[in-house]
């Protein structure tokens, strides 16, 4: 007992000491203007979160903010004020209030692995990491769905649904939490089979920015279908953090394939990688992942993961199904590959040659990072309608090559949707701008072809101005009445996607 209330106040002098500090470091303006508001202090505002979280859920730490003020993007670091761990929608919802009475901004953090700045506290405020609620809930393994807390990551929903024969197939390569992909609209590899976020979420529980709980598609509700109503989920998946915190998320889920095969086959151009994966398509084959490296790509990923496949346009394939109908996939693919001029085929079947494979395509990013030792990559998407694809590659690469900039591409190109990795070095401001420029063209171009700014990574910090020339003056103002309807002060996630 007395060591308790000893630890307890020590805690809270650490506080008030770090609250004091805080004070003076982040300067009377800025927190004037936005916690002083009802002439208070800073103090008032971090007692009620310790008293809805407890100390230990608030942090006012430089290094914490620090780490909770950036994402694996380029994007510089603009630290939150104070981070905050609930635990519960109930005490999510009681910190938003807390937040909306002072008119603080709310940065809801996933995993940080977003790559456009998402997390990034553009006006300053507070953090709201989802971590500590990690709790998979509700499987219901007749139906396959499940519904998952904001903290629970892709690969722990998998670990969890291990020896029950089911999965949840969305894979954008990083460990992300399920909820940071619902607000990001992430997909990956599988998408051309098993779909995006978009199509596999079928509820959502979210809190907006007064601390209103809403279900986007009614209480505990989980229908495959439903025609009633607007499509509040859809509304909320891929909003980036600026409508409200999603607090829980129900998800589709799928049956482990009986049979899993990949392989790889390269090409003599960019055209006939495409050309076969159309055909692949068209044939009908429900092929499960369809990657596309260029040969810069395939080289770092070479030399990354001690492969040694040809330095050409190359395809990951994957073929998901029965014994029976996999020799049936695969033969068609393989035929029509073929008929492109797809060459160097290996096929692999058992579980360890093909994780290496696939760890090799997640590893790309790394592998691209590699090629310049000390630089950076800023990973940009953008997504076409399919036919489209060897134009843009094509124009793209000539692009790369005449600007001297090193951006090697690897697409899901099934789905018509690709990603320059460009190298920089963050330290040459030239270099920075010469990207940026290259960046803009890449999606213009994308836009030139009926295509998107962005297929999958968000609008974040970057591409805002994209995202109003893709979607026009019109589009755009209905999106900004609908923020302002439920975000009237402007508080979610303030300076993103808009
Ligand atoms: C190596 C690598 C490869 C990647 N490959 C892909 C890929 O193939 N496909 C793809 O789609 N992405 C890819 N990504 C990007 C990233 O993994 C996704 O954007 C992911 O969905 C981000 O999830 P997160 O939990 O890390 O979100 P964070 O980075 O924490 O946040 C991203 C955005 O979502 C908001 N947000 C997070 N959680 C919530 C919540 N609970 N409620 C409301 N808003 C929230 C944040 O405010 C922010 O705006 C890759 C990233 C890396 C590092």
């Amino acid at each position: 007992m007395a060591l308790s209330l000893l630890r307890q106040t020590r805690c809270l002098c650490t506080l008030s000491r770090t609250v004091l500090a805080f004070q003076s470091r982040i300067g009377k303006r800025s927190y004037a203007e936005r916690v002083d508001i009802r002439g208070g202090s800073l103090e008032p505002v971090v007692s009620a979160f310790c008293a809805v979280v407890g100390d230990d859920g608030v942090s006012l730490g430089a290094t914490v903010r620090e780490q909770h003020g950036k994402d694996e993007s380029v994007h510089s670091c603009r630290l939150p004020d104070v981070v905050v761990w609930p635990r519960s929608v109930e005490e999510v919802s009681a910190l938003a209030k807390i937040c909306h009475h002072h008119r603080l901004p709310i940065i809801p953090f996933g995993t940080g692995t977003g790559l456009e700045g998402g997390v990034n506290a553009m006006k300053g405020g507070v953090c709201f990491s989802l971590r500590k609620m990690d709790r998979v809930l509700d499987l219901h393994q007749e139906d396959f769905d499940v519904s998952v807390e904001p903290g629970v990551t892709r690969k722990a929903l998998n670990t969890y649904l291990r020896d029950t024969g089911l999965w949840f197939p969305v894979d954008p390569g990083a460990d992300a939490s399920l909820c940071g992909m619902a607000a990001t609209s992430a997909s990956g590899t599988n998408a051309v089979r098993y779909g995006t976020m978009r199509e596999n979420v079928l509820n959502l529980e979210v809190v907006l920015a007064d601390g209103t709980i809403i279900h986007t598609a009614g209480r505990g509700r989980r229908p495959r279908k439903t025609a009633a109503g607007y499509n509040l989920t859809n509304l909320f998946v891929g909003s980036e953090g600026t409508l409200g915190l999603l607090t829980k998320a129900t998800l589709r889920l799928y049956g482990v394939p009986e049979a899993v095969v990949s392989a790889v086959c390269s090409f003599p151009s960019v055209q006939a990688a495409v050309d076969s994966t159309v055909h692949i398509l068209q044939a009908g084959v429900p092929i499960a992942r369809m990657e596309f490296l260029d040969d810069v790509m395939i080289d770092a990923c070479n030399r990354y993961s001690a492969l040694s496949y040809p330095v050409a346009p190359t395809l990951f394939l994957e073929f998901h199904g029965s014994d029976r109908s996999l020799e049936e996939q695969v033969s068609i693919a393989e035929e029509m590959t073929r008929e492109n001029g797809g060459s160097d085929f290996s096929w692999a079947r058992d579980a360890e040659t093909r994780a290496r494979l696939w760890k090799a395509r997640h590893d790309a990013l790394y592998a691209a990072v590699a090629l310049r030792p000390g630089c950076k990559v800023y990973a940009t998407d953008v997504c076409v309608p399919i036919s489209n694809l060897p134009q843009i590659v094509v124009e793209t690469k000539e692009d790369l090559i005449k600007n001297h900039l090193t951006g090697p591409i690897a697409g899901h190109v099934g789905d018509g949707n690709f990603h320059c990795l460009m190298v920089i070095d963050p330290d040459d401001p030239d270099e920075l701008q010469r990207v940026h420029r290259f960046t803009e063209r890449l999606a213009r171009r994308a836009l030139a072809l009926d295509g998107t700014c962005t297929g999958e990574h968000g609008v974040g910090l970057g591409k805002r101005e994209l995202l109003r020339e893709e979607m026009g003056p019109l589009a755009m103002e209905v999106m900004q009445g609908l923020k302002a309807t439920l975000d009237p002060k402007n508080l979610m996630n303030p300076g993103k996607v808009l």
